[in-house]
């Protein structure tokens, strides 16, 4: 089974390899992020709850985000697999998720801080559909402009370099533990995310296609 998340800061790339991978390994991509902008765009009770937390850079509450994670997941029903981007970010979730599924591998993305706040400068998405691009490495055909459906692009609200600053600072205290507690159940495979998407998928296909090493334990 191809059971995957990924691990790393704003920026690593995450969701384009997820994107890739997805549709090699032919699974669902299930990035919260999404999930979570989608409810703030469709004004849902969720949404509501989550517009300033996001905005604002820091964390959406580990029940609400745990409430859409295993709605989607129930709703996959059989299937080849997974992967996860942007969760689990805390240890509640992850421990959580062991309740809902095992994993067979977290991928970490290893990436230095000025890259990342390289990428995440030139980064801008489509409002409407959610596409991704990168000013320098990925831009759109017709500058400015969505590729899919001519919306114009925008650099995300929490892309600013204030709400940024709180992002990095969530990852660093309360997703980075996550490596160690992933890295005893030998299931982490850390991955250099500095590089072409191509070059980086080649190291995510290399990371997710070995079996979990001998350490890993048996899950409930
Ligand atoms: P992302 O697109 O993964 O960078 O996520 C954007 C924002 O959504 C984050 O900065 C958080 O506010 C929120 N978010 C996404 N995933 C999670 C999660 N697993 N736990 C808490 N908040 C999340």
């Amino acid at each position: 089974m191809n059971r995957i998340a990924f691990l790393g800061p704003p920026g690593a790339g995450k969701g384009t390899q997820a994107e890739i991978l997805s549709r090699e390994l032919k699974i669902a991509h299930l990035s919260t992020g999404d999930l979570l902008r989608a409810a703030v765009a469709a004004q849902t009770p969720l949404g509501e709850q989550a517009k300033s937390i996001m905005a604002a850079g820091q964390l959406v509450p580990d029940p609400l985000v745990l409430e859409i994670v295993a709605e989607r997941l129930r709703s996959l029903g059989p299937s080849n697999g997974f992967v996860l981007d942007g969760f689990p970010r805390t240890l509640a979730q992850a421990e959580s998720l062991d309740g809902i599924t095992p994993l067979d591998h977290v991928v970490a993305f290893e990436i230095p801080e000025r890259v990342l706040l390289e990428r995440l400068g030139a980064r801008r998405q489509c409002p409407k559909c959610g596409s991704v691009y990168n000013l320098k490495t990925l831009p759109p055909r017709e500058p400015g402009r969505c590729d899919r459906d001519g919306t114009e692009l925008v650099l995300r609200n929490d892309d600013r370099p204030e709400a940024l600053r709180t992002r990095l600072l969530a990852y660093h205290e309360q997703t980075m533990p996550l490596l160690a507690f992933y890295d005893r159940r030998g299931l982490l495979r850390r991955i250099d995310a500095v590089g072409e998407a191509s070059t980086v998928a080649t190291r995510v296909r290399a990371a997710t296609a070995d079996r979990p090493g001998p350490n890993a334990r048996p899950h409930p």
